[in-house]
């Protein structure tokens, strides 16, 4: 593996508007979002807050925690 070709990947932390705060790997550092894992109805089984425009899928796909 080359280096120099990879973004500076490091390990940051994510803070959700829920209080929430997930330890994960980034380009960027603290980072905020208004939803997370834990907000989304699937993962809290309550209807807390509603997906608008796909912002969950959006933060899945970016930080992997899809599954
Ligand atoms: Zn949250």
């Amino acid at each position: 593996m080359k280096e120099g070709i990879h973004p500076n990947y490091q390990p940051t932390t994510i803070k959700c508007a829920c209080g929430e705060v997930i330890e994960t790997s980034s380009t960027k550092k603290d980072l905020r979002v208004d939803i997370c894992s834990k907000c989304h109805p699937f993962y809290s089984g309550k209807q807390k807050l509603v997906d608008t425009g796909g912002r969950v899928d959006k933060f899945n796909k970016k930080f992997g925690l899809g599954k």
